[in-house]
Order: C-alpha cells, then structure tokens, then sequence
C-alpha cells in the first residue's frame, strides 16, 4: 500500500533527523488514552456510534469502534465538552471491532484563556505519557508547537521523570 510505505519513509526520515530533540518526537508519538466517545457520520444527524479514543497522534486518533466506517468518510467526533471534526482514514477489523484511524481537521473547544502556559500538573501527564484525555492531549501539543519556553519546560520534566528513556535509542515512532 503507498499510503504505508510513504507512512513509513516519513517515520524513518523523521527518526533520521529528530533523534536529538526529544520534545519534537514526543508530539509525533502516539499518545494512549481511554475515552470514551460518540461518533456520527456527517452530515448530521445520524445515528452515533459509542467507541473509545485508544490513542492521539499529531494529526490524528485511533478509535475502537463496534461498526465499520470508510475511508473518506467525515466525523463528527464529541469527547467530553468538544467536538473534533476528522476524516476517516483507514478501518481495520480488529479482533471484533474496527480501528478507525481519524485525520484531525478541526477541533471545538468551550471557550478558554489563550495564550496561556500549560500548568505543571498537565506537563507532567504529558511527559509520563498517560493520564491526558484526548482534548488535552491536543491542547498541549498545539501549545507546544507555538511555545519554546512551554518546549524547554517539557524537555527538562522528561529528563526528570524518564532518565532511563532518553537514553534509550529507537523509541517507537508514530
Ligand atoms: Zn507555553
């Protein structure tokens, strides 16, 4: 499958050019979760489908779902208070339910203070890798991306939390 292979060369040429900065490849890694979530196909309405959010990426997230959907297909996806919008990109059949990976195209939060530092208490569950639900998983990436202080802060709670990770070559990649 192309989609595979480029999916793969991308990994290799990030793991290529990344090994030396730990933050950027935390925001690549795929983040676990557990929630819980509804689905509906768009257009809206349409019978919601219930699933789990397994885990968040970069750009996306993987769901554990009872019912096939297709490649294309549009989301509406509703965690807790917001709403993320997505693209199917793959469903695979996975011992009695599907995995749906989901593109990120937009995400709708309740209204929040901008511009804001991530606390300390979310940076931590960031570093340590569990205990985020999905929204906050993608508030802290969005964060990061556009906050070198908030970047340098995190770099320095992984060496903390992980001395043994950092050390440690070949961390999987997305
Ligand atoms: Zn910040």
């Amino acid at each position: 499958m192309p989609n595979r292979l480029h999916h793969t060369a991308a990994a290799l040429a990030h793991a290529l050019f990344c090994t030396e900065q730990d933050a950027d490849r935390r925001t690549e890694a795929r983040y676990p979760t557990q929630d819980p979530a509804e689905l509906q196909v768009l257009p809206c309405p349409s019978e919601p489908i219930y699933g789990t959010i397994l885990d968040v990426s970069r750009s996306g997230m993987r769901a554990a779902l009872p019912k096939r959907l297709d490649r294309g297909q549009q989301v509406r996806v509703q965690l807790h208070n917001n709403v993320i919008f997505g693209e199917v990109r793959y469903c695979r059949a996975v011992s009695g339910v599907f995995h749906i990976g989901i593109r990120i195209q937009e995400v709708v939060r309740p209204a929040q203070p901008e511009n804001e530092h991530i606390a300390d208490d979310p940076l931590s569950l960031y570093a340590v890798g569990k205990g985020l639900s999905v929204p906050e998983v993608i508030q802290v990436r969005e964060h990061l991306v556009r906050c070198e202080a908030c970047r340098t802060r995190l770099a320095q709670r992984e060496a903390l939390l992980n001395p043994s990770r950092r050390a440690r070559p070949g961390r999987p990649l997305v």
